[in-house]
């Protein structure tokens, strides 16, 4: 990532200063994980038939934008089934080795979480397949004709894997989760309730209701960037102000982090600017977006474009993305006459 991104303070995903944080702010128990209403219902008769049958849960996967709470779930279908949970990541399960290490060290009914599971390479994938099916390891030992294959069993445990986007996973490693459960961005009253509550935990006072609703409605739908802004926030009243968050006061430490009262930063205005600049207001490629920005095609396609699309300035089409009459009128631009009219806002506002 380059510099820029390093002092992203809407970047969702983990950088060193929420990390010590982050543990006081999970919720513990499914009933104070807040929003995805979905996804904590089909949770809880899921645990509760699989604690019914006295039996270990099926495989998992959880998917959608980095700082949604896929890692705190993980950890919350821990506490609920009374088992431990093994904590990694694709890219941090180098060999099949450090896989097997992993899945012999675990007990009964144990979670392994897996985030970023997109990034396994094939070799360790070749592994998890017969250890998600028949809890077995197949292990070569020696090389050449005198190779052989032996089979360890395995405790029967649960993985639970993570991933920014479901369709970056090999289909065969798909079919082996019993559960596919997507997370969605969160509303802005449900990111209010999250700020809420983090705000009772790390002893912040506000001065009402409001000043929760205006952080959250500039936290792009990601929890993870509502408790960080509440931090920032926090500071600043502290320094400036005497300690109480009002919205005024949010409003000026934000505008002052470049954060809009859409919750869009810098690079999301700039994709929108250069679409309407270059591009005639699109389509264009995501690819050859990425080179203009000089910015990763990913960070685009994972960080900025779901919530772009979410809160409706940007749309992809098969030929491209496409930003809509709404990225004209936020970024003060002069929105041409055949867009309003096919995007319908000609007649909204006249
Ligand atoms: P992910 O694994 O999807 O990147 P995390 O599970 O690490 O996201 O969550 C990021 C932060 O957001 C955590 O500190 C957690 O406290 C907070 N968080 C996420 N979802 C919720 C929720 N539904 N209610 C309250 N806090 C949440």
């Amino acid at each position: 990532m380059n510099d820029y991104f390093d002092d992203r303070i809407i970047e969702p995903t983990l950088s060193p200063e929420d990390a010590e944080v982050t543990n006081s702010l999970r919720p513990l128990m499914l009933s104070d994980f807040i929003g995805q209403s979905g996804v904590k219902d089909n949770l809880a008769i899921y645990m509760a038939a699989a604690k019914a049958r006295g039996d270990s849960l099926d495989h998992i996967l959880l998917y959608g934008p980095p700082g949604l709470g896929k890692t705190t779930l993980a950890q919350i279908i821990a506490r609920e089934m009374g088992v431990n949970i093994r904590i990694t990541s694709g890219p941090a399960i180098e060999k099949p080795g450090d896989l097997a290490a992993l899945l012999t060290s675990l007990a009964p009914g144990d979670i392994l979480f897996i985030d970023e599971i997109h990034r396994l390479s094939r070799a360790v994938e070749e592994v998890l397949y017969p250890a998600l099916e028949d809890f077995a390891l197949d292990i070569i030992i020696g090389k050449g004709p005198a190779a052989r294959s032996i089979r360890i069993d395995l405790k029967k445990f649960t993985l639970v894997g993570a991933t920014t986007r479901s369709g970056r996973l090999s289909s065969p490693l798909r079919d082996r989760f019993g559960m596919l459960l997507k997370l969605d961005l969160y509303t802005p009253d449900e990111l209010a309730t999250i700020v809420k509550r983090s705000a009772g935990i790390l002893d912040v006072p506000m001065e009402d209701d409001s000043v929760a609703l205006e952080i959250a409605r500039r936290s792009r739908g990601t929890p993870r960037i509502a408790n960080r802004l509440l931090k920032r926030v926090r500071d600043y009243a502290d320094v400036l102000g005497n300690g109480v968050l009002t919205v005024d006061l949010v409003q000026d430490a934000l505008e002052k982090m470049g954060i809009d009262q859409c919750g869009l930063d810098k690079l999301d205005r700039r994709l929108l600017a250069a679409v309407i600049d270059y591009y005639g207001g699109g389509p264009v490629g995501l690819e050859t977006l990425a080179a203009m920005l000089g910015e990763d095609a990913v960070t685009l396609e994972d960080v900025c474009e779901p919530y772009l699309m979410q809160s409706g300035f940007l749309t992809r089409t098969a030929r491209g993305r496409c930003v809509t009459s709404l990225a004209y009128e936020h970024l003060g631009r002069e929105c041409p006459l055949a867009d309003r009219i096919t995007q319908g806002s000609l007649f909204d506002s006249e």
